[in-house]
Formats: structure tokens, sequence, C-alpha cells
């Protein structure tokens, strides 16, 4: 299978992983070889329940053998879109009053732009250096990594970059600015948490400059930081929220929110601003829903704080120079590229799942499941403290 997978799929790297999936429960996914593998990155914060959460797998049969795709977004009343924007928007502030759907997290990003650039008739951006935003050209035209962007120049114009967690230059938030787009808590940039009065003074220029401000907690979401949503911690409340990721439990499905004054805008000039054929897919949306529901009925969050605390405490000066981030959005800065690759590539021998970011590679990223139990997330922290050992 391995050759008809290198041969057939369009390859992004030289050096895939290549697990052959059998299938996959809980924390754990299993390969053809009947090997077991703990998931320690949720497929990249996706699987925050768990795979295959019972109450998911349920929501998307009862889905199915209803209806599939009937229309393309916003014609329709589909119970499932309608259900999962009511829970949501009522876990919210109250200006985030209105989600639209869409498939993914970049497809969210797209959105999120093109509604900031629509409502205020304006069209710079302000983006974040080591910033990381999906990979169509919207999204890549706000990506702080030049190396990421380069080879796709000319990106959208009028876009421009700030440091991360520095007041220098805020002022280039002004009076042409559509949005300012960023993640409260980078994520590929190095699991990055914002400070919470740099946030609150973007907040503030945004304000004074009638520019929109943009979060995009797609990697952050739904319960991942010990919150539903990051920036519930810092006291300030974004224009448009982008989501995807863990949204469906497993499901592709993304959206960003807003209010119904700025969606106003997507109404006019022309009427269908935004299609999308596939955005909330009622099989996703299903998902999504079970999803939400469970993650606010059990205590998930709360666990994701506990996770922090148990990593932090049992990892945290032990050949490790930081371990930083919230809840299980968790990165572990190390010394060396080298250490890096053999502990991720010792873990990896030894059936954990770990992660690398996409703008660092010094930095070991952990997302757990919120499901994991005590013994086994002691038994894999054990293991990433010897596999630390061996390499130093
Ligand atoms: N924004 C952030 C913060 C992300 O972490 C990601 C995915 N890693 C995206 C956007 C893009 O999401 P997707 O892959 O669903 O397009």
């Amino acid at each position: 299978m391995l050759d008809k997978f290198l041969r057939h799929i369009a390859q992004t790297s030289d050096a895939p992983m290549g697990l052959e999936v059998s299938h996959a429960e809980g924390p754990f996914i299993f390969t053809k070889d009947g090997k077991r593998f703990v998931d320690f990155i949720s497929g990249i914060a996706v699987s925050s329940l768990g795979h295959r959460h019972p109450k998911v797998v349920e929501a998307i049969h009862q889905q199915v053998d209803k209806h599939l795709h009937v229309m393309v977004y916003g014609e329709f009343v589909q119970q499932p879109q309608v259900d999962f924007a009511e829970l949501l928007t009522t876990q919210l502030p109250e200006k985030l009053e209105q989600v639209y759907l869409v498939n993914s997290g970049t497809e969210a990003t797209e959105g999120a732009l093109k509604l900031a650039k629509k409502y205020t008739g304006r069209s710079k951006l302000i983006g974040f250096k080591n910033s990381y935003h999906g990979d169509t050209h919207g999204s890549l035209s706000v990506t702080g990594r030049d190396v990421y962007r380069d080879p796709y120049l000319p990106l959208l114009p009028d876009v421009h970059f700030l440091k991360f967690n520095t007041f220098e230059n805020l002022d280039l938030i002004d009076e042409k600015t559509a949005a300012v787009i960023m993640e409260p808590i980078q994520g590929e940039g190095g699991i990055i948490p914002a400070e919470k009065e740099w946030l609150q003074e973007i907040r503030n220029r945004c304000d004074e400059a009638g520019a929109l401000l943009i979060f995009d907690e797609i990697q952050s979401g739904f319960g991942r930081t010990g919150k539903l949503f990051a920036f519930e911690e810092y006291e300030v409340v974004p224009d448009i929220l982008c989501m995807a990721k863990a949204m469906g439990g497993g499901m592709p499905i993304g959206g960003f929110v807003s209010s119904k004054e700025i969606f106003q805008s997507f109404k006019y000039d022309p009427p269908l601003n935004h299609v999308t054929t596939f955005g909330g897919h009622p099989v996703s949306a299903a998902a999504a829903h079970a999803n939400l529901k469970e993650l606010l009925s059990g205590n998930y969050m709360q666990r994701a704080k506990e996770i922090e605390q148990i990593i932090k405490e049992k990892l945290q000066g032990k050949g490790i120079m930081e371990v930083r981030g919230k809840g299980a959005m968790l990165g572990l800065q190390l010394e060396s590229w080298e250490l890096t690759k053999n502990v991720v590539e010792d873990c990896f021998q030894r059936g954990i799942l770990l992660g690398w970011t996409l703008h660092s590679n010094t930095l070991v990223r952990l997302a757990p499941p919120l499901i994991i139990e005590d013994e086994l997330l002691d038994e894999v922290l054990e293991f990433i403290l010897e596999a630390i050992g061996r390499h130093s």
C-alpha cells in the first residue's frame, strides 16, 4: 500500500510519516501491521475528544440516514447547521452572534478577510511575523513567514507584518486598515501565547482606527487551551472569530463568526458575496453540534488545564529549556534541532506521535486529546524524559 500511496497520492514531503492506518479509537491510532500509536498531537489539534467519540459517530450516522448535501450554503434551512450555530453563538459574547460555515481553516480565514474588506471598504491588512493562517492565497498573504510566501509572490498587496508581543509600530494600524489578523496563541510559530496587555492594546488601536480585529482560533479553539476559545482569558473580544480543526470532532468544517451588522455587508453588492457549495455540510454540522454539546457538558476544558499542570510539573526544567503554551496546546523548547529530531523519532518508534511546528525545528509540539487518562499521560511523559536524557 505504501508504494501505491507514494505513486498515486500527490506528495508534499520527501519523508512522509507513512503510517498505514487501520483504525483509530480514543487516544489511539492502530496501523495495518498491528501497532498501536498514542496520538499525542490529535491529528494536529483536531480530535480533541479522541478519535471516533461515540456521540459524534452517532450524530453522523443519524444525519447520513436523513440527508447529505442538498443545496449550496445559505439557501435551505438545514437543522444540523441551525442547531450548531445556535449552540455556538449562545456561548460567545453578544456581538459574535452569527456564524458563516465553511469547510476548512483556510477558508474561514479567506472569508474573514473578505468580510473585513467588504465591511470597512478598506484593503490594508496587518498580520504578524511567524503567524500561520492557512495555505490558500489570501491566507498565505497574511501568514508571516517568508519561506512559505516567497515562491508564491506576488500575494495580496498592502499587507504589513508586526512583531508578535511587541508594542513597536502599532501606529501601522491606521484609518486605511481593514483588519488586523492574529492568533491569540501562535501555533505553527512555536506555541507562543500573546501577552494580555499587548492584546488589549491591539484591540484599542483597532477601535481607534476603525479596523476590525480578527482572531484565528483555528488551532486554539474548542477547549484546547482550557477555555472554549483562548480569547476568553484575555478580556478582549474580536470582531471576527475564525475556527475549524477540532470543530467537527474529526469531520471537515470551519466557520467565521461575527455580528449581524458586519455580516450584513455580505448580502449586497453583489448578493451572494461568498459562495461555498459544501460549507457547513450537514453531516459535518451534525458532528460539530454533537462535538460541541459533549465539550460543554463534560469536564474537558478543566481537563485541558489539568493536562497543562501535569505536563509542566513533570517536564519543566528536565533538560527542556521551556515548556510553554496553555491547556493542552503546549510546546517543549529544546536546545537543538538534533535533540528535537531524536526525541520525536524515538517516541515514534515507541508508538507515540509527537509533532513539529511549521516555523520551528527546536520545538516539540504536544496536543494530546482531552480524554487522555493520567496513566497514559504519565507513560508518555516518562518516555519523553527518557528520550531527552538519552540524547542530551
Ligand atoms: N490557522 C491556524 C492557526 C492553523 O493552525 C491552521 C492549520 N494548521 C490553519 C489556519 C489552516 O487550517 P486548514 O488546514 O484547515 O486550512
